[in-house]
Order: C-alpha cells, then structure tokens, then sequence
C-alpha cells in the first residue's frame, strides 16, 4: 500500500479515537490532539483509574489535564475542510 505525502497531512488533521477530521480540536500535554468531546469521553472512562492516558502514545498524565482549545489547529483544519471542499466541488 503505497503512502503518500498528502496522506500522511491527512492523517495529522485526523483524530485516533473517532478516526474523523478532528472537531474543536484540543492538543494534550504529549502534543497529539483529538476532539475534545473523543478525548473527554475517553478520560471519563479511565477516570475511575486516576490515570490518563493518551490514546496514541500511552503517555499517561495524572492529574487530568486541562483541555485548553487549539485554535491554531482548529484554524488549520478549517482550511484543511474548506481545501477538500472545493477540490470535491471541482471535480464535479
Ligand atoms: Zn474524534
Ligand atoms: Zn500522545
């Protein structure tokens, strides 16, 4: 399965818990980011552990971090959408 560049972009603007382009994207103290409601919904579920990990590097946090919006990325992947949308709308 041949992987190029613009996949790889692609794969940067998805979240591993929902596999979807992210939505109000938050970045967590080990640099991956999700959606805040996936990675919320997640943390709700080890909450009983005490420990949080991260869904894609297992780097664990204790306490919870804070999720603090990432609007550089949330402004990225609106671009991101707005670019798939027209290339979309021209193949049309
Ligand atoms: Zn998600
Ligand atoms: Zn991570």
């Amino acid at each position: 399965m041949a992987q190029a560049g613009v996949v790889l972009d692609l794969d940067h603007f998805n979240c591993s818990v929902c596999l979807d382009v992210l939505k109000s994207p938050v970045t967590i103290p080990c640099g991956h980011s999700y959606c805040h409601n996936c990675i919320q919904n997640y943390w709700d579920q080890d909450d009983y552990l005490g420990v949080f990990a991260c869904p894609q590097c297992r780097q664990t946090f204790n306490p919870r971090p804070a999720l603090a919006r990432s609007t550089m990325l949330a402004d990225v992947v609106e671009k991101f959408k707005e670019t798939r949308r027209s290339r979309f709308e021209s193949e049309q």
